[in-house]
């Protein structure tokens, strides 16, 4: 059964059971869809499989098979960097720019 975790396991947003925006893959590795799409690529940065629309489960069968509570966090090199730039050869050094 699946765990559907609670958060998105980069940015931490929350991902109740109806939320649309849940990935996940085979591992049930969770992401939100703009990390999945924006950071990964649609590849889960910990086993390198798929990452796929978590299914919704039914209100109806979430009493009795609920939620994961456990949130889950992990440093990924991804979730590191800030999302590549979108213009490459913009011209700004990367080393001198302070923010
Ligand atoms: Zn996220
Ligand atoms: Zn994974």
């Amino acid at each position: 059964m699946l765990e559907l975790r609670p958060n998105c396991e980069c940015c931490d947003r929350d991902l109740p059971p109806q939320s649309e925006l849940a990935r996940i893959c085979t591992f049930e590795c969770t992401f939100c869809a703009d990390c999945a799409e924006s950071r990964f690529h649609g590849v889960c940065p910990n086993c390198e499989g798929d990452l796929v629309a978590r299914p919704i489960r039914p209100d109806s069968k979430l009493h009795r098979f609920p939620a994961s509570l456990r949130r889950i966090n992990k440093a990924h090199t991804a979730c590191a960097k800030p999302p590549p730039p979108a213009a490459p050869g913009s011209g700004r050094d990367g080393w001198s720019v302070t923010l």
